[in-house]
């Protein structure tokens, strides 16, 4: 793959084609699965992702100064030439991408941000878009960083990280079933409802992106219990449709509490 390639996958979310198509999905979704919506619910999250859209260009200002120093400052030169070495890099965006999502569950500091995405209660294609504003104080960005300073060139981990969200978007429909011999290796839609589950025993479990093997290895993993249905939503806290709150609500939480930023979250 070509850099310029790579290059187009990073921004592949940010084109207005690629985001139609997605709004046209979660349309068509509703249309056909409406008791899988809450129109304000999915109206909150659409507002929270236009944040989120809104704020991209300041992350970027002040990050891509940082990933272009950290290039030029590389242990290695690790160049992917080929398509065989950007399948590595996505393999191993999605293990960095899995010890992330982890430790977002983990640390208050991580989950301010990450609670964002679970706090719908609803389980449908908008609720994927819901992702909080707050990542350059969470430092997701760290992560991605670290690849670059390794030696990886900077738009291929962009673009792989990109293509990594891309498919999860796909999976957070309550419309598909189990899928066979894919559930073994592949985070699948059933995976992830038990991830967005805040059903006490399913809490903090199935954290890969497109991968599952990954929470096979490391010990994370669960299916759905047959007998309880899911529930979604931030256990013990009320759902809210105010996109300040949804943003917000979080780091208040902690203040008010008076925890340790940096503490390690309990959430069994
Ligand atoms: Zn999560
Ligand atoms: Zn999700």
């Amino acid at each position: 793959m070509s850099p310029m390639l790579i290059q187009g996958a990073a921004q592949a979310q940010q084109r207005p084609l690629l985001l139609g198509l997605l709004v046209m999905l979660v349309l068509l979704e509703w249309r056909l699965r409406p008791a899988a919506y809450d129109w304000r619910e999915s109206a909150a999250s659409t507002a929270v992702a236009l944040g989120n859209l809104l704020i991209r260009p300041l992350t970027a200002a002040l990050l891509v100064p940082l990933f272009a120093w950290a290039s030029t400052h590389a242990l290695f030169e690790l160049p992917i030439r080929s398509p065989a070495a950007f399948v590595g890099l996505l393999l191993l965006v999605d293990l960095v991408y899995y010890g992330y999502h982890r430790a977002s569950h983990r640390l208050h500091w991580l989950w301010a941000t990450h609670s964002v995405h679970h706090s719908s209660t609803r389980f449908n294609l908008s609720a994927a878009y819901r992702l909080g504003w707050t990542d350059l104080l969470s430092g997701t960005w760290l992560w991605l960083l670290a690849l670059v300073a390794l030696g990886f060139p900077a738009p291929a981990v962009l673009g792989a990280f990109g293509m990594n969200l891309l498919y999860q978007f796909f999976i957070h429909t309550e419309a598909v079933g189990r899928l066979g011999w894919l559930e073994a290796v592949f985070n699948t839609p059933a995976h992830h409802r038990v991830h967005h589950a805040s059903n006490a025993a399913l809490r903090d479990r199935n954290f890969g992106g497109v991968l599952i093997v990954w929470d096979r290895l490391f010990g994370s993993f669960a299916t759905a219990p047959a007998d309880e249905p899911l529930r979604y939503g931030l256990a013990g806290i009320p759902r809210s449709d105010n996109p300040l709150q949804i943003v917000f609500g979080e780091w208040l939480r902690l203040i008010v509490a008076g925890r340790d930023f940096l503490g390690r979250r309990r959430s069994r």
